[in-house]
């Protein structure tokens, strides 16, 4: 899962995105898919317009006013309040496939791109369980908070992937 992580067409393309302040959760969900996510809990709307736009990210907002903005350049406005249907919307929005390949690439903490770690070096720094069960880590150079495949999220992914194919 801590391969490279190559764009493959449109479906495999990963997204920078600029999520408002009411996202958190929705952020930290599309970090652990891959994406690119900034966000603050605390920015004024001007500015996190004005820092999307230099950045080339694409707003998230469940504020209609924020997406009336000239200069929110094709932003998303979120319409559910519930986080499957939020990660949902962004995904068909967008034509994003979920990549398990490109799984924690970046640290949900940081945004910053993880690095793969060998086993060896997280024995002491994951529960033992973890240790017996998994094969392959991934920690943070910048918060080095390790990262490995829990279990929440593999049910979170199989029910958005279920989600999809009711859809089809
Ligand atoms: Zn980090």
């Amino acid at each position: 899962m801590f391969r490279a992580c190559t764009t493959v067409g449109a479906a495999g393309k990963r997204m920078k995105f600029f999520a408002d302040c009411m996202l958190g959760t929705l952020a930290k969900w599309l970090i652990i898919l891959g994406h690119d996510v900034r966000y603050q809990s605390k920015i004024e709307d001007g500015a996190l317009v004005a820092r999307a736009a230099r950045e080339r990210r694409t707003i998230l907002t469940r504020d209609r006013r924020l997406v009336m903005r000239r200069a929110a350049r094709d932003p998303i406005l979120i319409r559910s309040q519930d986080l499957e249907r939020q990660i949902r919307q962004v995904l068909d929005d967008r034509r994003l496939a979920i990549r398990t390949d490109c799984l924690f690439r970046r640290c949900v903490r940081c945004n910053r791109p993880t690095r793969t770690v060998t086993r060896e070096t997280v024995r002491d720094r994951v529960p033992p369980y973890v240790f017996r069960t998994q094969r392959r880590f991934a920690r943070c150079p910048s918060c080095s908070r390790i990262y490995w495949r829990a279990t929440h999220v593999t049910s979170m992914l199989e029910r958005l992937r279920k989600q999809s194919a009711r859809r089809r």
